[in-house]
């Protein structure tokens, strides 16, 4: 089963929300991941079932960019505050860097967002069930 982990500033929850409202038929059959608070809100507004991580600042960009460094995140939808400076801004760009160097699809705004969920539901993440399939197991 696919893995998605969904972030978003302050500012930006309920433009996050209301886009999983939409997309929620395309995130039913995924594993689902948040930080603490965007997590809460979106299955207050959801039926979707989400495992919450602790809040960003506290800690919860960090706990999902250790599953993006095991590879085992798919898609990341992080939805940035670009106009505000936030208390954990080297979380953040660890979390953006780990993407990167595993070559996962993320999101940062949500037209971009809106592309890659379009691609998901299309099926376009094949790549990365072959990529679970052939990854070494380091500690497991
Ligand atoms: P939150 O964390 O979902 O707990 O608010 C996101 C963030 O602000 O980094």
């Amino acid at each position: 089963m696919l893995n998605v982990a969904f972030i978003a500033h302050d500012r930006k929850k309920e433009e996050l929300v209301n886009f999983v409202i939409a997309y929620e038929h395309v995130f039913a059959d995924k594993k689902l991941y948040s930080t603490g608070t965007t997590g809460m809100r979106i299955m207050e507004q959801t039926k979707l079932q989400i495992h919450r991580f602790l809040s960003g600042p506290l800690g919860g960009d960090q706990q999902i960019g250790s599953l993006i460094a095991q590879n085992e995140m798919d898609l990341v939808i992080f939805l940035r505050d670009p106009l505000m400076a936030q208390p954990h801004e080297p979380d953040i760009t660890a979390l953006l860097r780990l993407c990167d160097v595993h070559g996962i699809p993320v999101a940062t705004n949500v037209a971009s967002a809106e592309i890659l969920v379009r691609a998901l539901d299309r099926g376009d993440f094949g790549w990365r069930e072959l990529v679970e399939q052939h990854k070494p197991r380091v500690n497991k």
